[in-house]
């Protein structure tokens, strides 16, 4: 094996590595130095930098039960967004049905399309709702 592989391998032993919350936070800081080629705003930079800090920080920290709380907590605020991009990616893939989040448990459910004003029964929670197909 190289040796600077196994290096870095004994290096990040122990250590949080790189989680979805550090990741954002890295693209978050590209996207900010992104946007200040546009707007020349010094505090752009900085909040850039920021970012990156603390996403190296996170990547490199050994207290993991904490960087696991953080992520979780992200992963729970940004569900809303997933879950919604998640629904469109199925939607285009089959036109041919409406695809409907139980407004109880947050299940997917697919309907035939084109039958107007549907009751829909939850196959997960027996929840009943109203939606347009
Ligand atoms: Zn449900």
């Amino acid at each position: 094996m190289n040796k600077w592989v196994y290096k870095i391998q004994r290096f990040m032993m122990g250590r949080n590595g790189m989680d979805f919350l550090s990741l954002f936070l890295w693209i978050l800081s590209f996207f900010l130095t992104f946007i200040h080629l546009f707007i020349r705003k010094n505090f752009i930079l900085y909040m850039g930098d920021a970012f990156l800090l603390i996403s190296i920080f996170r990547i490199l920290s050994k207290n993991l039960t904490q960087r696991r709380k953080e992520n979780q907590a992200f992963l729970k605020a940004v569900n809303p967004v997933t879950e919604r991009i998640r629904t469109m990616q199925k939607q285009k893939k089959d036109p041919d049905h409406r695809y409907y989040r139980c407004p109880k448990c947050r299940q997917l459910v697919r309907v035939p399309k084109g039958r107007g004003r549907i009751e829909i029964t939850c196959p997960k929670c027996q929840n009943i709702f109203e939606k347009k197909s």
